[in-house]
């Protein structure tokens, strides 16, 4: 098995037994990335002397007998929307595309703490508003997995990159499933933990209450080393959580008895793809066979989920992008006649559609005399389905049904639609309304041999449970094991 193709559990192995430096991990990561990233575009800023600088300091370390961390010489691709001090941050927006972020956000911290090489930052739909990727103002990324479709979004580069071996692990963001959804779409493992679990500290806001920081990864157990690097108090986030960090490397591998699975009944009708909700039945199934009880569970308010989010994203982001004026940050028109017009010019030179889109639903959203009806309304909503699951998870420890209604879809098929887009994050939008953590992990193919994701949901700060359970069923089958063939051309 050569270098790219192993985990991070086991490039770690390695390194710490000296069988290889983490220079020859890191230069064997540079090399696809050179081989392959013409055709994935999961890259938007890569620097390959910088990386290998990086891994020089760590085997140097290692040799040396100092502390090397819990990631040490292991490379990790960042989502462009993750502040690194002097790094360009852009979002995939023309509106920082000048911006470098004067500071490291908590997890670059973390992970520079932790010993990991960044490996560079990678794309994303721009300001994390999308479902396909195809919103970044750079570059379209494609699936490794069929190079003419979507790698989902918006942690798209994140996903990308980790299917078609170009980095073990990655960072990547989810509001309302972009973490998930890509995940499911590229046939790897995603993590969006408990809001707070994970500083938001240096992440440019999309909607500040419902953005959480995860890992991407190939195995459940590597999704569990990066996130047990990166959680964690910060007293510089207001809403970081001060429960300890367990071992969730460890921890994820001890059996679950007794498990009971949640099948959310309400997923499984309209709009559901019949390979997906095959693929998914037949997880049910392996649980079952695993020992664990099934019992049926309803949340019947995540049919109202999509436009609550819609209702309280937009609201959130129309107030967060406000500080993108061409003064305080962003990109300035170059030509204006007056104050006004400057902001206007450069708002409008520098957002794309989606983003614009969205800035105007939330500002109506919030608007006076229609606050009530739309913004305070989706909040009561909001409350409605939390109590939904805590009514659930009284029956169950985790609840499964599909990550995403199909597999990955076309370039291009959508992006003219915003509806059948949005549509996209049917099942993962209310885990962020809920603040709860959600896991998706590979559980089948199409007969076109794309990849089926399969969401377990727990309650808050349940990501132990999660793992556990994620990692059981993974143990059952090899869907995980497969490798994206960077199929077809782009
Ligand atoms: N796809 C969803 C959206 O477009 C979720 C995005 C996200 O989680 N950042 O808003």
């Amino acid at each position: 098995m050569s270098i790219i193709e192993k985990s991070a559990c086991e490039l770690i192995e390695m390194l710490g037994n000296r069988e290889i430096s983490s220079r020859e991990v890191t230069a064997a990561f540079c090399d696809r990335i050179e081989a392959v990233d013409s055709r994935v575009r999961a890259f938007l800023h890569y620097d390959r002397d910088q990386a290998l600088r990086r891994a020089d300091e760590i085997d140097h370390r290692r040799s040396a007998g100092q502390e090397v961390g819990l990631l040490a010489g292991v490379p990790v691709a960042i989502k462009d929307i993750l502040c690194a001090r002097g790094e360009p941050t852009t979002c995939g927006s023309k509106m920082l595309e000048h911006f470098k972020a004067p500071y490291d956000a908590h997890v670059i911290e973390r992970l520079d703490r932790a010993g990991a090489v960044r490996l560079g930052r990678v794309n994303m739909d721009e300001f994390a508003m999308g479902s396909s990727c195809e919103n970044s103002a750079y570059q379209k990324t494609a699936n490794p997995w069929d190079l003419r479709r979507v790698p989902g979004g918006s942690s798209g580069g994140s996903a990308a990159c980790v299917a078609a071996l170009e980095a073990p692990l990655s960072i990547g963001t989810d509001t309302g499933g972009s973490i998930r959804q890509p995940a499911s779409l590229c046939g790897i493992v995603g993590l969006k933990p408990t809001y707070g679990r994970v500083s938001r500290f240096g992440l440019v806001a999309y909607a500040s209450s419902l953005d959480q920081i995860g890992p991407m990864a190939r195995s459940v157990v590597d999704a569990a080393l990066l996130l047990e690097a990166i959680a964690g108090h910060d007293p510089r986030d207001s809403t970081s959580l001060p429960h300890p960090v367990p071992p969730y490397r460890q921890s994820c591998q001890q059996p679950l008895p007794k498990l009971r699975v949640g099948v959310v009944t309400d997923y499984f009708g309209e709009g559901l793809d019949e390979e997906v909700a095959v693929a998914v039945k037949k997880a049910i199934e392996v649980y079952r066979s695993l020992g664990a009880t099934i019992v049926d569970v309803r949340l019947p308010t995540s049919a109202h989920a999509i436009p609550t989010y819609y209702v309280v994203a937009t609201a959130e982001a129309s107030s967060n992008l406000a500080r993108y004026d061409g003064v305080h940050y962003g990109h300035r028109a170059k030509e204006y006649r007056d104050l006004v017009d400057m902001y206007k010019r450069s708002r409008g030179e520098g957002f794309g559609h989606e983003v614009k889109r969205r800035i105007m639903l939330g500002t109506l959203a919030l608007s006076a005399g229609r606050r009530d009806a739309f913004y305070n309304k989706a909040l009561q909503v909001r409350r409605l389905l939390r109590g939904d699951y805590d009514a659930a998870f009284q029956q169950c420890d985790v609840v499964l049904g599909p990550t995403s209604p199909t597999a990955a879809f076309k370039l291009g098929e959508k992006s003219d639609d915003p509806l059948a887009m949005y549509l996209s994050d049917i099942y993962t939008v209310a885990t962020n309304l809920a603040g709860l953590p959600g896991l998706s992990l590979p559980c089948g193919f199409t007969k076109s041999g794309l990849p089926i994701g399969l969401q377990l949901q727990g309650p808050a700060m349940a990501e132990e449970t999660l793992l556990r359970a994620g990692y059981m069923y993974e143990q059952a089958t090899d869907w995980h094991r497969q490798t994206a063939p960077l199929a077809g051309t782009s």
